[in-house]
């Protein structure tokens, strides 16, 4: 008998959103059963609220349902204990507390609440151990009484997923002191319309908002301890210059690092080879291999590596010696799957593997 649980989703007409319902299609455990989006879309079937843009067609389980108001105030009949949020940040700032405080289990992309110190900001192979910061939350309104008990729990920005998971290996292994990183970041990063394309065609922005200062703290707190019930980020020094790029899909990231230890290359691409820290869990999203070295010279490139492990692995190469610190590589990851709507899928199925999340039913 397999448990199964119903999900809504906050955002699903967005770019996330769209990734969400794509890669739910045929889950064994999850099956989308609320939708919400802006009061634009809201009362509409979904086929008629959403600009489509994948390469699946949509569900068809998915195209009637009905768009709901995104609150649960505005929805007398209840909504699902689990929702996957793909709201921007200032909405979400508003919206996901308010779901939290319903009860429900908020499994978030946004950066609303990454940073914040009862929040998990987890990768499932970098920190699931930082899930253990759930219990400390409460959002509740003061003086209420003991409600039910929701959370809020992130996956972090699309950049900092590929970086991290690459780095993660080696600071186990080798210890690290200092990271420089350039990103190429694709289009789809910036939502739908995202980027104008007077701006962007034949031409790179070398400016993101917030995106480096993001990128810097983010990949500290992943690859940081929890102790005492707080996560203490790693003492390492991060500098971070983000760029957006012609691309559609996948982040390419250039990253210099300096280690503790003085590892060979073989000792670096064997980390990277052994890292497989989710392999007795059986998640259904993750990728067998989360970090491949591609050993040609002229990769990853994003229209041929971006699909690695079905969209959840970061790819790896270009492994050199650096004249600045010590070693020098290139990683790319796909920024709507792995980024975010896979990162926060395998969020959810980390959390239902642990009991975390109230299952709907059985099936067999
Ligand atoms: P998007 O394409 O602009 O979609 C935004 C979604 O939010 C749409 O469904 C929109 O609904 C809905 N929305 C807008 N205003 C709302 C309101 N007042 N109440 C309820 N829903 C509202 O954005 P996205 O690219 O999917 O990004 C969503 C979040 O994920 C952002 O926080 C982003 O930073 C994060 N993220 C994105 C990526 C990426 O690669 N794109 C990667 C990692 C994280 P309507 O269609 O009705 O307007």
């Amino acid at each position: 008998m397999q448990t199964t649980y119903n999900i809504g989703i906050l955002g699903a007409t967005g770019m996330v959103g769209q990734r969400f319902i794509q890669l739910l299609e045929n889950h064994p455990w999850f099956r989308v059963t609320w939708l919400a989006a802006s009061d634009r879309s809201s009362g509409k079937p979904y086929a008629d609220a959403v600009r489509w843009k994948l390469d699946t067609p949509i569900p068809p389980s998915v195209a009637k349902l009905p768009v709901s108001p995104a609150t649960p105030e505005q929805n007398p009949n209840g909504v699902p204990e689990i929702i996957f949020a793909a709201l921007d940040t200032d909405i979400a700032r508003d919206l996901e507390p308010r779901f939290a405080a319903a009860g429900c289990a908020v499994i978030s992309n946004s950066s609303a609440f990454r940073m914040q110190a009862d929040v998990p900001l987890v990768i499932p192979e970098v920190n699931a151990d930082h899930l253990a910061l759930i219990p400390q939350q409460n959002w509740n309104a003061p003086g209420k009484g003991v409600q039910k008990r929701g959370y809020i729990v992130t996956n972090p920005n699309c950049s900092a997923i590929g970086l991290v998971l690459a780095l993660k290996p080696l600071a186990e292994r080798f210890g690290l002191r200092s990271v420089f990183v350039s990103t190429m970041q694709a289009v789809s990063g910036a939502g739908y319309p995202g980027v104008p394309s007077l701006d962007i065609l034949g031409n790179v922005v070398p400016f993101i908002r917030n995106e480096e200062e993001k990128l810097e703290a983010e990949t500290r707190r992943l690859l940081g301890k929890l102790e005492n019930s707080q996560v203490t980020p790693l003492d390492a020094r991060v500098s971070a210059h983000c760029n957006r790029v012609a691309v559609e899909d996948g982040h390419t990231e250039s990253v210099s690092i300096e280690l503790a230890s003085k590892p060979t290359r073989e000792e670096i691409l064997a980390a990277w080879r052994e890292f497989q820290p989710l392999r007795a869990n059986n998640l259904p999203t993750a990728p067998e291999q989360p970090v491949e070295y591609n050993p040609a010279e002229d990769r990853p490139q994003p229209r041929l590596d971006r699909m690695r492990g079905r969209g959840m692995a970061a790819t790896v190469g270009r492994l050199r010696p650096c004249s600045l610190l010590d070693w020098k590589f290139t990683v790319l990851s796909h920024n709507t799957i792995r980024g975010a709507a896979g990162a926060a899928l395998l969020n959810a199925e980390l959390l239902a593997s642990q009991g975390k999340l109230s299952p709907s039913g059985k099936t067999s």
